[in-house]
């Protein structure tokens, strides 16, 4: 029987017994943002992962604790960090839910609660896997380590500052991760990277309060004016960003990602269905994929004044406000980034007073690592289908912390359903796809012990 095959028979023998431990660690809230159960959470983590085999510590932060572990094989010289969030997102509103969020519930093969695939279902599979390998004697020749956070869900306040403290303790030689949804098709993703971010707010003061628009308007400036007019400075006619320098440290696909962007599966016309548009945005001569991995974006993501309830009020706005997000792409830098749109308004609308935040830096490790390609070949065996290898994903996560802070090569697969409604009421992980995960994670361990250490660090 191959690895895989034997870690199946043994997942179903022992069906009730993983699901229940999941359920454990789902009956504990741990929602980050309102500060809700999350130190008790890490507590049941470490009894979780104390009880599979694994030395495990609660390790303080400034904010929410680190569940840290570690299990180390005699012999091994590889060694492999994973990381997943044990927090989860605020799960309101209450009354959208089925079943409650903090009480799972299992209906159509379908697991129900808050964390079932944003994290908890998807890094308690690592944990599984180790006890599983363990019992069945097959534990493979790689030192693991774990660094499950508290904050992911909070933009990881806290996790600079320890990375930096436990370098040594958290000394390996690649980063692993499962997060995020399926493919739609169903095929799991890959995925090597993550654009970064920059939250910038703009503000425009007119009047000193806000004035009759019949009295007043005309002779007095109207901010919402200055920030549109000021908007319009920042774009080209080909929707590229007009900021001076904008561009300047993007660094084009490699041929290699080039060829994974055009596998990647995408028809535009469904595309265009699902989301109820008539055509795509963006310059014309890039692909979907390419905007999305390799090219950044400025966006509005929020503006703010006057009056825009019920009936009518004849007002000029005192204050105007506009929310612009970049994201970013490698080997852009936030504060660089912030420190040319910061120049540019002053520039043309000196008065505008410009504030950061957020920021969080681009990541991508090369899908042609010796570590990248055997990860991905892993992911095959374990759902028996190629995975969707993505070099970067449009979204964002503190995986340049990692890279940058421990040096590590970044990869990330997804183990949870497409549908599985993470930051909604309803959060949902298939039966299967948990259990194919601890099948996943078991083959990446396999795998990552069997590398070529000189390669594995080159
Ligand atoms: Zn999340």
């Amino acid at each position: 029987m191959s690895l895989s095959e034997q870690v199946r028979a043994s997942i179903e023998a022992h069906k009730p017994a993983l699901i229940e431990t999941l359920f454990r660690l789902l009956r504990q809230p741990s929602v980050s943002a309102q500060g809700l159960g999350v130190a008790e959470c890490a507590e049941v983590l470490r009894d979780i992962m104390e009880e599979h085999g694994i030395a495990a510590r609660v390790i303080p932060t400034a904010g929410h604790p680190v569940v840290y572990g570690e299990y180390p094989v005699e012999g091994a010289t590889n060694t492999l960090l994973v990381y997943g969030h044990y927090d989860v997102q605020p799960p309101e509103p209450y009354e959208a839910w089925i079943s409650p969020p903090f009480e799972p519930e299992i209906r159509d093969g379908r697991i129900y609660a808050r964390g079932t695939g944003d994290n908890k279902g998807q890094l308690l599979t690592h944990v599984l896997a180790v006890k599983l390998l363990a019992d069945l004697g097959l534990m493979p020749k790689v030192n693991l380590k774990f660094i499950f956070e508290g904050e992911e869900e909070s933009l990881s306040p806290s996790l600079p500052a320890f990375l930096r403290e436990h370098a040594d303790l958290l000394r390996a030689d690649a980063f692993y991760a499962a997060d995020g949804p399926m493919h739609p098709s169903g095929r799991p993703v890959v995925f090597f990277g993550v654009r970064g971010v920059v939250g910038i707010e703009l503000v425009a003061r007119g009047a000193n309060r806000d004035l009759h628009s019949g009295e007043f308007g005309g002779p007095v400036p109207n901010p919402a004016w200055t920030l549109v007019e000021l908007l319009h400075t920042m774009r080209l006619p080909d929707e590229r960003v007009a900021i001076e320098g904008f561009y300047d440290r993007v660094v084009p696909p490699t041929p290699y990602e080039r060829e994974l962007l055009e596998r990647i599966p995408f028809d535009p016309e469904e595309v265009k269905r699902d989301l109820g548009i008539s055509a795509f945005a963006g310059p014309p001569d890039l692909s979907w994929y390419e905007q999305l991995m390799f090219q950044p974006t400025l966006t509005i993501s929020g503006m703010a004044c006057g009056y825009t309830g019920p009936g009518v009020k004849g007002v000029l706005p005192s204050e105007a406000v506009v929310r612009l997000e970049a994201r970013l792409v490698a080997d852009q830098d936030p504060d660089d980034i912030f420190a040319k749109v910061a120049r540019h308004v002053r520039r043309y609308a000196p008065d505008v007073e410009v504030r950061l935040l957020s920021r969080s830096a681009p990541q991508k490790t090369s899908p042609e690592l010796p570590v990248s390609q055997a990860i991905v070949a892993a992911i095959a065996d374990a759902y028996g289908v190629e995975p969707v290898v993505k070099p970067v994903l449009g979204a964002s996560a503190p995986s340049y912390l990692f890279a940058e802070t421990l040096g590590l090569p970044v990869i990330w697969a997804t183990y949870a359903n497409y549908d599985e409604n993470n930051h909604s009421p309803n959060e949902n992980i298939t039966v299967e796809c948990f259990l194919n995960g601890i099948v996943a994670s078991a083959l990446v361990f396999d795998r990552v012990a069997k590398l070529d250490p000189a390669q594995l660090r080159s």
